[in-house]
């Protein structure tokens, strides 16, 4: 299981430090049966998951370079896994969707980690009705998707406040952290590291540096659902452990 901090949409076919990591952890991690993603990118009023056939790339951005435009990411959906997901959550009211597909917080990072585009995917959406508690419950229902050989991804961003970025330049992935970024990250990792969930759930009572870090929860809330899935016994090993632009992590974890 991953959580994957995804930063901007131009690591999908960018060379650097951050989209080579994402190769070496698709290489060791094997081919899965198939994936489960929980982006930041999908928020919906209720539960959906992705039941077509073919999902279409969806290029869910703007201001970007023609070349990001045209790229595809042509794996396919998963009947099995839709139906799979809305079992395991049973006290959700879950629908299958066909409108959506794959959009840049899943395919940005897939198209590194499984370049070959050959295991099947879903996604399922964020709730923007229910609050970080329920999120985190769903997480804990998925769970069981794990012992089936499904790779539970969940793709925000720890820290992400885009209104506080700095850009010097034009790099979004300059290696740069403003003192409260690098203060929540650590504090955020340090909480996950003693599986401390409730104050993680709680994350609007961990001060004014995590306040700034997750100014809207969607590209938290991804997390949640990992950590609810977490078991005890599991291990966290993380990775593009990096701040850039002052006010965004790229910090990553695997867990197994
Ligand atoms: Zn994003």
């Amino acid at each position: 299981m991953l959580f994957v901090g995804h930063g901007s949409p131009m690591n999908a076919i960018e060379d650097n430090v951050f989209s080579r990591r994402w190769m070496q952890v698709g290489r060791s991690l094997g081919k899965p049966r198939a994936i489960l993603c929980i982006s930041a990118h999908w928020e919906t009023e209720g539960t959906s998951v992705t039941a077509m056939e073919e999902p279409r790339t969806i290029h869910d951005f703007g201001g970007f370079p023609q070349e990001l435009f045209h790229v595809r990411y042509p794996a396919r959906g998963s009947a099995w896994l839709a139906a799979e997901t809305k079992e395991s959550l049973i006290q959700t009211e879950v629908r299958f969707d066909d409108g959506w597909g794959l959009d840049h917080g899943c395919w940005s990072v897939m198209k590194r980690m499984f370049p070959d585009a050959d295991v099947p995917i879903v996604q399922l959406s964020l709730d923007g009705t229910r609050d970080a508690k329920a999120h985190y419950e769903m997480g804990k229902g998925l769970s069981r998707l794990r012992h089936e050989d499904v790779l539970i991804i969940g793709s925000g961003n720890m820290v992400h406040n885009l209104g506080r970025m700095v850009l010097r330049g034009n790099d979004f992935n300059e290696a740069y952290g403003l003192d409260w970024a690098m203060e929540a990250n650590g504090l955020l990792k340090e909480l996950i590291d003693q599986d401390r969930h409730e104050d993680l759930v709680d994350y609007r009572r961990l001060g004014r540096s995590v306040q700034l870090a997750i100014p809207t929860a969607e590209h938290y809330l991804p997390l949640l659902y990992v950590l609810g899935a977490k078991e005890k016994a599991d291990s966290i090993e993380y990775f593009n452990d990096q701040a850039v632009a002052g006010s965004l992590t790229m910090t990553s974890f695997i867990v197994r």
